[in-house]
C-alpha cells in the first residue's frame, strides 16, 4: 500500500459507499494507520491509498504508540456545521506544501465504526478541519482547491514540481496509464459497493 501523489487521477475519483466492514477491509485499515504513521501525518482516505471507498482514518497524536487516538469513519457525512475559521493545511498527497484553508468551525459528522455501529459526533478544532480535509478528498476534492487567491500563487511552483514528477514517474512505468487506473478503480467498486 502506497500513498498517491498529486495529481494522480484518483485523488480526483469519488469513492463509493462501502457495503459491508469484514476482515479484509480491517486489514486495509490497520495498513492505512501504518503508512500514515510512517509519513507522520493525522489523516488518511482511502482514496490517497488507491482505494475508491468512502473511509478514512485519522490520529491526531501522527503517534502509532497511541492507538487508542485512533479513529475510523467509514461511510461519514457531515450533518450540519457552524462558523468559520482559517488554518494551515497539510496534505500526504501534497509533500512539502502547506496553505491556509477556510473551513466551518464546528460540524457535525455521522459514519460507521469498525464494528459496524452507527457514530455521531459532534467536532470541533482541529479534529473538526481533519474530518472535512478526509471527506473533501472522498468526494475528489483536495485542500488546494480551496485556497484563497494569494495561497494559491504560494503553492504555485510546488505543484508544477509536483505535476513534472508524476509525468517522469509514468515515464518510467511507475504509475500505470489512466484507462488501466479507471479500470481497477471499477473492478474494486464492484467488489465493494
Ligand atoms: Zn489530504
Amino acid at each position: 500500500m502506497n500513498i498517491i501523489k498529486y495529481p494522480h487521477p484518483t485523488l480526483r475519483h469519488p469513492s463509493k459507499p462501502l457495503r459491508r466492514v469484514d476482515a479484509e477491509l480491517r486489514r486495509w485499515i490497520a495498513e492505512m494507520f501504518e503508512v500514515m504513521y510512517s509519513r507522520k501525518g493525522l489523516g488518511l482516505a482511502a482514496n490517497q491509498v488507491d482505494l475508491p471507498y468512502r473511509l478514512f482514518v485519522i490520529n491526531l497524536k501522527a503517534n502509532e504508540d497511541e492507538k487508542d487516538e485512533e479513529l475510523v469513519f467509514i461511510n461519514p457525512v457531515i450533518t450540519k456545521h457552524a462558523g468559520m475559521a482559517e488554518a494551515e493545511e497539510g496534505c500526504l498527497s501534497f509533500p512539502e506544501i502547506y496553505a491556509p484553508v477556510r473551513r466551518p468551525e464546528k460540524v457535525t459528522i455521522t459514519a460507521y465504526n469498525l464494528s459496524g455501529d452507527e457514530m455521531r459526533y459532534e467536532l470541533t478544532g482541529l479534529l473538526a478541519r481533519a474530518v472535512q480535509h478526509e471527506v473533501d478528498h472522498l468526494d475528489g476534492v483536495v485542500f488546494i482547491d480551496r485556497l484563497g487567491e494569494t495561497a494559491r500563487l504560494s503553492v504555485r511552483d510546488a505543484l508544477i514540481g509536483l505535476e513534472r514528477q508524476f509525468e517522469s514517474d509514468r515515464a518510467r512505468g511507475l504509475i500505470p496509464d489512466d484507462a488501466q487506473i479507471a479500470q481497477r478503480l471499477a473492478d474494486l467498486e464492484r467488489a465493494r459497493t
